[in-house]
């Protein structure tokens, strides 16, 4: 499988992933021109894109879902409560929305999805297979919830989020009620609550963790893959932990 970010954090979700001949894209919420440069980039195209996956409804995940989906007819896969808030969920996708089904298959990749802790409808996380190979998808959510700990153990990838350093976010410049909902059990994930849950998932598979979704100003490259990294207290078996960039696709990781 090969799996990367396109763009990661509150100015626009996309993550692109390849297994066989199935191309996904999980979340549109960067501009279609960077989607579509990107996957050039990564030495695929839009038309190559066999389906969009949709976490939750918050708009950095999916404001150019409807336009990549119309323009290319792209189909479009959310959960079922998800669907109902969509704000593009027209009489076009009411004849063409697809639901999160446990155990299903899109094209060569199979598929399976667990609930995350945010303040979203039904927002999920995503398990992608492909010839015994898996990369787990867990980025907005406040803690690490138990279908986490029993999805996402030992997977070949992961792209995690690793949203803010608590020290950060405490003395920032956030308003105090962003301040608590940030750091709520339904907001997002500290540098140190990834880094417990990854020192715990990370198993003799797991080759290459993304860290994503990180705050602009509540976090840095630097203190979340420190903070992580640390987490790991062996060199032996350690995976490859790198940061999503917020506005450039990451290069393309092959598990
Ligand atoms: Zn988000
Ligand atoms: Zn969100």
């Amino acid at each position: 499988m090969e799996f990367t970010t396109i763009a990661s954090g509150s100015s626009g979700n996309c993550i692109y992933i390849k297994g066989g001949n199935t191309t996904l894209l999980i979340d549109v919420g960067c501009p279609m021109k960077h989607v579509c440069a990107s996957l050039h980039e990564l030495g695929s195209s839009i038309e190559d894109i066999d389906a969009i996956l949709v976490t939750h409804e918050h708009s950095d995940h999916i404001n150019r879902v409807a336009q990549l989906s119309k323009k290319y007819h792209i189909p479009v896969y959310a959960s079922e409560l998800t669907w109902e808030s969509l704000p593009f969920y027209d009489d076009y996708f009411r004849w063409e929305r697809h639901i999160f089904d446990y155990g299903m298959e899109i094209g060569d990749i199979g598929l399976d999805f667990f609930r995350l802790s945010h303040d979203a409808v039904q927002p999920v996380g995503l398990l992608l297979e492909h010839n015994g190979h898996q990369v787990g998808i867990a980025t907005d959510t406040g803690m690490v919830t138990p279908s986490m700990y029993r999805k996402l153990s030992n997977v070949d990838g992961l792209v995690f989020e690793a949203n803010h350093d608590t020290a950060m976010l405490q003395h920032g410049t956030y308003p105090l009620f962003l301040k608590q909902r940030v750091s709520s059990d339904k907001g997002h994930l500290s540098n140190a609550q990834a880094a417990e849950a990854l020192a715990k998932l990370a198993g003799p598979k797991t080759k290459h963790i993304i860290l994503a979704h990180l705050s602009e100003k509540n976090n840095m490259p630097q203190l979340a893959l420190q903070e992580v990294s640390n987490a790991f207290t062996s060199d032996e078996g350690t995976p490859n932990i790198s940061i999503a960039p917020r506005r450039a696709a990451h290069p393309l990781i092959a598990v």
